[in-house]
């Protein structure tokens, strides 16, 4: 920012713009900032101009969150855009105010008990972001994932369609459903051909199988855009269907685990219950794709 033609209060020169020491208080107590002010070269004399003020506050806040211990504005600001949310998801991420974390990034300190749940949910974040990372990395394909790498693209475009049918015919589907459909069409598919179609991993949990760590990839799928995950009970899409990510074998799986189980949901717990793959499988390891056997897909369809 320009400043000039300032004259000094004291001397008449004109003022400069410079790093200079200045009081500050907040909180009833003050503190010696170097800021950006305005500094007379004749006599030594310095102010701070109102465009400096803003900035000066926020440092002047600054120093008490560092006496105080408490993240710094830069500090919440780089943790926000490491999870990579904007000042609106990190304000529900907290359960507050969008307007509180706008006032935090620009200098009024946070209080020591919302500190604490910042750092705390930051580092949920991370370790979740963590997760993810290892999730949507393994590239290797095994007989977890279907002799092939993971592809989330893949998987939420797997659902959409789920989801574009079940709207066609007034159905509300979410998680429970979701998981079972995806798992027979990856399923039958490997039957078909030997590979899956998203290379997803399913685990063995109580009511039939599930994409492994699903919340998470719900959640990812939810901020790419693919499906509103909010209620894991209904899911709403997001973008349409894109045909043109699979082949058109592996759209028939689908159509085929869709004309199976689209008119009678309720059975497809039941149904996942019969599988061998299921029934092999101890509870929550995953679920070898060698367990599927052609004999099953043959059986419902
Ligand atoms: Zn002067």
């Amino acid at each position: 920012m320009s400043i000039s033609g300032v004259d000094c209060y004291r001397c008449g020169s004109e003022m400069k713009v410079g790093l200079a020491n200045f009081e500050g208080e907040y909180a009833g107590r003050n503190f010696d900032v170097s800021a950006e002010g305005l500094l007379c070269p004749q006599c030594g004399y310095k102010t701070l101009h109102a465009s400096q003020i803003d900035a000066f506050k926020t440092i002047v806040a600054d120093a008490y969150r560092i006496a105080e211990s408490l993240l710094t504005s830069t500090d919440i600001r780089k943790v926000r855009t490491q999870l990579r949310m904007s000042q609106d998801e990190f304000a529900e991420c907290l359960n507050v105010g969008v307007a509180s974390v706008k006032r935090w990034e620009l200098g009024k300190a946070q209080d020591k008990s919302m500190d604490e749940l910042i750092r705390l949910k930051c580092d949920l974040a991370r370790a979740e972001q963590n997760v993810e990372d290892v999730l949507f990395s393994h590239g290797n394909s095994s007989e977890f994932s279907g002799n092939r790498p993971f592809s989330l693209h893949k998987l939420g475009h797997l659902i959409l369609f789920f989801l574009q049918r079940a709207k066609a015919k007034h159905k509300v589907i979410g998680a429970l459903h979701v998981n079972k459909l995806c798992w027979y069409a990856d399923a039958w598919n490997f039957a078909r051909s030997g590979v899956s179609i998203t290379g997803t991993q399913y685990a063995r949990l109580p009511l039939g199988p599930a994409i492994d760590e699903y919340r998470i990839i719900f959640k990812a799928l939810q901020t790419q855009a693919f499906i509103n995950a909010k209620k894991m009970d209904a899911f709403v899409p997001l973008r349409e269907f894109d045909q043109a990510a699979f082949p058109s074998e592996e759209i028939g799986v689908m159509e085929q685990v869709w004309q199976s189980f689209g008119g009678r949901l309720g059975a497809i717990v039941d149904a996942s219950h019969e599988e061998d793959a299921w029934k092999k499988t101890d509870h929550a390891n995953l679920i070898s794709y060698r367990l599927v056997n052609t004999r099953t897909k043959k059986s419902k369809a």
